[in-house]
């Protein structure tokens, strides 16, 4: 390289900004389908389809039927930081997936994206970009909703490239990615297609719960976990200091030898949080022995205020403002629970 007599300061490119923004958000192919199915309910679709290719290497095509994107705004949904989720002014207070604005054009900046779409009492109309440069929208045919299509992801950089597992370990992540987002949408149905080498395989699918949210989590967890631990489940429901807490906990003799299958969510977000996972953890100490894990799916909700979400760009990690009391709530919350069962076995065993 010249060495150069002074640096020199200079703004970066359009196209530079979002290749660095998308090594942030987008890790492997389950970051984008993170990203593509977030998009989709926040969009409210109620039929969320997935297909994937060679592990989501070559082929990831999301198809929803939400609310769609209207022809003039696809060029501004790839373009950074443009949101039709938050104005700005509220960053404290959010409640949809999105607000960053940035997975579209970072997907567009690491792959070959293409974006069809169709609003109600308009035409569908679809707009490419590949490697960070936008061809013009044109006429498409669609049902209102929207279909994105990424191919080829990260074929501009071989190096992150290099780094994706197999095929199959990539396509076990877009499925955990699918999973985890299923059970926190039990009102939406989600189906996962493979259709490596020309075949098409359903990996997943679920179908939308209906009734309240108990009755259709419940339904949703059966679909994901299995019979199994719909049966062994108890339901969780308690409050404490603005925190809610509910989901389903399985009775200590339906446990793992691993913790592989404790699923939490904030609001609605599926996160991997230390605290959460110390918290269940110590919920269990006495009725597990230390290398058996609980398994339960657990959602955690309250005021916006009282969370930050706005942690990682993927936002996965959240932060509490009283991490104790949430603490607290899943302690006392599932011990009650587990107590409770355990009074019930033991009358059913004295009568
Ligand atoms: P964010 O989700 O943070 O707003 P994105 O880059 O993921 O940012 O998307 C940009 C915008 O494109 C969204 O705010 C939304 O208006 C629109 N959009 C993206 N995906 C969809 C979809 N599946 N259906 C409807 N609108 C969408
Ligand atoms: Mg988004």
């Amino acid at each position: 390289p010249q060495i150069q007599p002074r640096p020199v300061i200079r703004q970066l490119d359009e196209a530079a900004i979002n290749r660095i923004a998308a090594g942030e958000v987008l890790e492997r192919p389950a970051s984008a389908v993170k990203e593509l199915v977030e998009n989709a309910v926040d969009a409210g679709a109620t039929r969320i389809e997935i297909v994937i290719a060679d592990g989501g290497k070559t082929l990831i095509r999301v198809t929803d039927d939400g609310c769609g994107i209207a022809a003039d705004d696809l060029p501004l949904a790839l373009a950074r930081h443009a949101t039709s989720k938050i104005d700005g002014t509220d960053l404290l207070n959010i409640t949809s997936f999105g607000f960053r604005g940035e997975a579209l054009p970072s997907l567009g900046a690491v792959g070959r994206l293409a974006i069809t779409s169709r609003v109600a009492g308009a035409d569908a109309h679809s707009i490419a970009v590949s490697g960070g440069r936008m061809a013009e929208v044109r006429p498409a045919a669609l049902s209102v909703g929207t279909v994105v299509e990424l191919r080829d992801m990260f074929y501009a950089t071989p190096a992150r490239l290099k780094f994706l597992r197999t095929d199959r370990a990539e396509a076990q992540a877009v499925g955990d990615v699918v999973k985890r987002l299923a059970m926190a949408e039990p009102f939406v149905s989600f189906i996962l297609r493979d259709v490596s080498g020309g075949d098409s395989r359903t990996t997943f699918r679920a179908d939308a719960q209906t009734g309240d949210l108990f009755d259709a989590l419940h339904g949703r967890l059966r679909s994901v976990l299995g019979r199994d631990f719909a049966e062994n489940a108890l339901p969780i429901d308690a409050q404490r200091e603005g925190f809610h807490l509910t989901g389903y906990a399985a009775l200590p003799t339906y446990s793992r030898g691993a913790a592989i299958a404790q699923f939490l969510f904030v609001n609605g977000r599926p996160v991997r949080d230390k605290m959460l996972l110390g918290a269940l953890r110590a919920a269990y100490m006495d009725v597990l022995s230390r290398d058996r894990h609980p398994v339960a799916a657990l959602f955690v909700d309250c005021d916006p205020m009282l969370v930050d979400v706005n942690v990682h760009p993927a936002k996965s990690e959240v932060r509490f403002r009283d991490p104790g009391a949430v603490r607290g709530l899943i302690v006392s919350g599932l011990r009650h629970a587990l107590a409770e069962a355990g009074h019930r076995a033991s009358s059913t065993v004295a009568d």
